[in-house]
């Protein structure tokens, strides 16, 4: 069996290591941060993402680590119930949590922290570790994220643009609220549109908070750091009172402020011996909620055309053909779910659920 090099240890490149490990094919790791650099904040995870999770993780760790959400309760910004929806197994869990899990299947000989790997311009499809030594394997699975500089080398022509939305993520440790919030996801919604605050439980004490803003409306791309927290007590002041209790009462030391990309069109998912998986194939918006389930679904699907098919490009090609349609179907669920965000609530009549389902 050829020797595979995996670059990025996100959800994407860490989930491929373990199948591999489970097929017993030989790879290496390569991530450009340092591994307790690799924390960050929570994902919501489908059902459907969870049945890839229960064959890599043992799944009593896993329930173990994150939380179960049982409703999802629309508000209007001033607490005005405006849709409930029962939520059929979507599982909150820190990034934290699942890099953690997914990493400890690993053995440290097989991962190397801080190398950054870059593509030889010269050479396509040609990779060097930082000190320009060529890598040795036969095959490179790229999964280093959606601004992916391997991808730009390789499709020069794709063009990137910027979201008419911004996320800013933090996470509070207050047991009164958790206990408060129970196992509900909470969202609630501006009027006039283009603004929200979605409060979800983690674990008995800690509670994700996230924030989408219409950027083109709210100058949030402005904010430093440590203007964010200002900036976000200003803005949600007359929301209802939970909303400016978590804002006032969180850290900001961990908080995010996320800009979000995705691409025009898609590029194929490889060339040569190059293979893309995850967010580096194909960024998804957020609001589609399904990066990571779609990681986990591109490694399981990319591992088993490898052991499959003799001919790598055989095995990429039909990987491809499996997993763009899907996706596909995602990015244009994702881009009617961002405009509804942008609309006033009164004109917003798609589906309620922050998630895309086929
Ligand atoms: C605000 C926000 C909220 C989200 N919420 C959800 C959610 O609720 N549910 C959900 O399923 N998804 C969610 N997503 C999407 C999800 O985060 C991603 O789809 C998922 O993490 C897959 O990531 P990945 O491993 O492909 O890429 P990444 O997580 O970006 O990992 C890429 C890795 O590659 C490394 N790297 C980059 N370049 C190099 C290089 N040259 N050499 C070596 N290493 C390199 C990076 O350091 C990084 O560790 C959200 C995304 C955002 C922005």
């Amino acid at each position: 069996m050829k020797k595979i090099a995996v670059v990025g240890a996100g959800i994407s490149g860490l989930s491929m290591a373990n199948y591999l490990e489970k097929h017993k094919i030989d790879y290496h790791i390569y991530e450009r941060r340092k591994k307790e650099d690799l924390a960050g904040h929570g994902f919501l995870i489908p059902q459907e993402g969870m049945d890839y999770l229960y064959q890599i993780i043992d799944s009593e760790l896993l329930l173990q680590h994150g939380n179960f959400l049982k409703k999802y309760i629309q508000y209007s910004h001033t607490g005005k119930i405006l849709a409930e929806k029962e939520l059929n197994n979507v599982f909150a869990i820190s990034r934290h949590s699942l890099i953690n899990l997914l990493a400890q299947n690993i053995a440290p000989e097989k991962i190397t922290y801080e190398e950054t790997i870059i593509p030889d311009e010269q050479q396509d499809g040609k990779l060097k570790l930082s000190d320009g030594t060529d890598i040795d394997a036969d095959i490179a699975v790229i999964s280093d994220g959606s601004r992916s500089r391997i991808r730009r080398s390789l499709f020069k022509n794709e063009t990137m643009r910027m979201v008419r939305e911004s996320e800013v993520v933090n996470i509070i440790q207050n047991k009164a609220i958790a206990d408060a919030i129970d196992n509900d996801f909470m969202k609630f919604h501006h009027e006039e549109g283009g603004l929200t605050f979605g409060i979800l439980k983690l674990a008995d004490d800690t509670v994700l908070w996230y924030s989408q803003f219409d950027n083109q409306k709210y100058m949030i791309n402005e904010c430093s750091a440590e203007n964010l927290k200002k900036y976000m007590v200003d803005v949600f002041k007359n929301w209802h009172p939970l909303v400016p209790e978590i804002i006032q009462k969180s850290h900001y030391n961990n908080v995010h402020l996320w800009n979000v990309y995705e691409l025009e069109e898609l590029n194929p998912f490889y060339k040569n011996n190059v293979v893309f998986i995850g967010d580096a194939a194909h960024p998804l918006i957020p609001f589609t909620s399904q990066g990571v389930t779609s990681a986990l679904k591109d490694s399981f699907s990319l591992t088993k055309y490898l052991v499959e098919e003799e001919n790598t490009e055989t095995a990429f090609n039909k990987y491809e053909t499996e997993r763009k349609p899907e996706i596909e179907f995602h990015i244009r669920n994702g881009r009617t779910l961002l405009k509804q965000f942008l609309l006033p609530l009164h004109q917003q009549t798609e589906n309620i659920l922050p998630i895309s389902y086929k």
